[in-house]
């Protein structure tokens, strides 16, 4: 038995409408595109297909297990909706990955650059949040299971992947993490874009960005180390 009702799964529901809400407001996608998920042990949270992110309410947010199984709703909204139709990838994101939270947007800057290069380069150092450079996976039709194999293998060592022709997707170990990486990889999106407008950008090596993570690895530790 799965437990649908605990505070944690609650509080997951409420956070996906106000994140799927900021969604909307910060551009990430527009009309009912876009969805985003939490995991909560063998449970998945994830939002409502179709349903437009000002009629959304916690309860309208789907259960399923890691399987993709339903779980019958038991506060108050007996399965009124279907999970997003990405459902399949934010599943195999979970099985491949340690992430406890996914954000798929549509968001322009991204599918601008989709639509136009094999990846997002290394502009600006912030790119190791997501673990580097950033791979557009090949296009492959929305909700299908190809989809989904296809952003798993192209977000190996990263926490994003982008989509050619749809969005993206980034992961963390939390929504609040995940949703603060889509924002990142659109605004890095943008910057690249920018910098184009002025020729052939400078683009970082792989060894700054190694030294950028050691950096940021050691000043951690000795916020740690603080009292
Ligand atoms: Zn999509």
């Amino acid at each position: 038995m799965y437990a649908t009702d605990s505070d944690e799964l609650q509080a997951a529901r409420a956070q996906l409408v106000s994140f799927s809400a900021r969604l909307r407001d910060d551009g990430l996608a527009v009309g009912s595109a876009g969805n985003m998920s939490v995991r909560v042990g063998d449970v998945v949270a994830i939002t409502p297909s179709g349903i437009g992110y000002d009629d959304m309410r916690p309860s309208d947010v789907c259960l399923i297990t890691l399987t993709g199984t339903e779980i019958p709703n038991e506060t108050g909204c007996p399965n009124r909706e279907t999970p997003s139709s990405e459902t399949p990838m934010h599943l195999a994101i979970y099985a491949a990955t340690r992430a406890r939270a996914i954000v798929h947007t549509h968001s322009p800057e991204v599918i601008a650059l989709s639509a136009a290069r094999e990846e997002l380069p290394a502009i600006h150092y912030a790119i190791t949040g997501l673990g580097g450079p950033v791979r557009v996976a090949p296009y492959v039709r929305f909700g299908s299971a190809g989809l989904a194999a296809a952003a798993t293998r192209a977000l190996d060592g990263r926490q994003a992947v982008i989509l050619r022709n749809h969005g993206a997707v980034t992961y963390g170990r939390d929504l609040a993490q995940a949703y603060e990486r889509a924002v990142l990889l659109e605004w890095l999106a943008r910057t690249y874009r920018l910098a184009l407008s002025y020729g052939e950008p400078a683009i970082l090596s792989a060894e700054a960005l190694d030294e950028v993570a050691a950096e940021a690895k050691r000043r951690r530790y000795g916020e740690r180390r603080q009292p």
